[in-house]
């Protein structure tokens, strides 16, 4: 009785909310004629901004018979608004930002060949996402997952504002999609860690080829992004894998030894006993107490000045360039 009650209720909302969006352009949107003569006709659209990675993500929601948008932005300080895009998708990324600028954003619908437009969305403003180079940074690197325990570690990030990297075994990433999709979107780096955790200077090139590469696209079949960073399972390599495989390998300079000691304060110890700026430090996601030392370390290493940054960012405010097939223990 109480699932058709809320199922009915369900119907008579769903046909409440028909009638309202029917409704809303005859009562919200009489025509009106703007400064360049061009009639409101269309809904205001509705924006979200978002920075990671050095660039602004702009989003809006669909406007009814819209046919292409454009996006304005200008510097929040002052200054004109210039068109940035003309699109018919409902997103827009602005590569073009400096840190430390902090811009406005606004997008206006159009109809079908410009006849009719919407009024500006309200303006968003947005500091893009920045590190300062001349502060302490840390890359954590965390192996062998996604498992059960991830998604922890990335919430604890994300309430900081800090990265890390995920060096990933592919079998699990393909068990654990959205927690890929999560690590992506809180501006982690995801690392290749093969597909099968092998031994990459033991199986051979051609298998260490595969490996990696199946891996590599089952990443960038979830976030569009193809890793570009390889951590070798036991950091163990060879010249010919190097050579076969192209990619920068990273290895670490702290070893925290948590799978081994399975122990949350031994990790801690581990690592705010022996942290300098741009040490990279070996944990592993799919151990609970790693899980809780992480939980830990990140807050600590915060109030220590620590910027925690991905391998790529630590390497890239370092200003260094990583080549395919050298070997990274630390980025100074
Ligand atoms: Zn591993």
């Amino acid at each position: 009785m109480k699932k058709f009650m809320s199922a009915f209720l369900a119907a008579f909302l769903s046909f409440t909310f028909v009638f309202a969006a029917v409704a809303a352009p005859v009562t919200t949107f009489a025509q009106t004629s703007t400064s360049d003569g061009v009639t409101v006709t269309l809904e205001r659209p509705v924006i979200t901004v978002s920075s990671l990675r050095s660039k602004v993500y702009i989003k809006w929601d669909s406007v009814e018979g819209a046919s292409y948008y454009k996006v304005y932005r200008k510097e929040a300080s002052g200054g004109s608004w210039e068109n940035l895009e003309t699109t018919s998708k409902r997103k827009y990324t602005d590569s073009d930002v400096e840190l430390g600028t902090k811009y406005s954003y606004r997008i206006r619908a159009f109809s079908s060949g410009g006849a009719g437009h919407s009024k500006y969305s309200k303006k968003q403003n947005i500091l893009p996402c920045a590190i300062d180079p001349d502060k302490k940074m840390v890359a954590l690197t965390f192996d062998d997952g996604p498992g059960i325990y991830t998604e922890s570690i990335i919430k604890c990030l994300r309430k900081y504002g800090m990265h890390a990297t995920f060096f990933v075994v592919g079998s699990n990433a393909s068990r654990y999609k959205d927690v890929i999709l999560d690590e992506y979107e809180a501006g982690c780096e995801i690392g290749n860690h093969t597909w099968a955790h092998s031994n990459l200077a033991a199986i051979g090139t051609s298998a260490a080829k595969s490996t990696v590469a199946k891996t590599n696209k089952l990443i960038k079949s979830i976030t569009g992004e193809a890793p570009v960073l390889l951590r070798p399972p036991y950091g163990s390599t060879s010249s010919s894998v190097k050579s076969a495989i192209k990619m920068p390998e990273i290895m670490w300079s702290i070893d925290t030894l948590d799978w081994k000691t399975r122990n949350t304060q031994k990790t801690i110890s581990s690592v705010m006993n022996n942290v300098k700026d741009g040490s990279i430090v070996l944990m592993h996601d799919i151990h609970q107490p790693t899980m809780k030392a992480a939980l830990s370390i990140i807050p600590k290493l915060v109030s220590k000045g620590y910027q925690l940054v991905t391998v790529s960012e630590l390497a890239k405010y370092k200003g260094v360039t990583l080549k395919n097939g050298n070997t990274y223990g630390s980025i100074k």
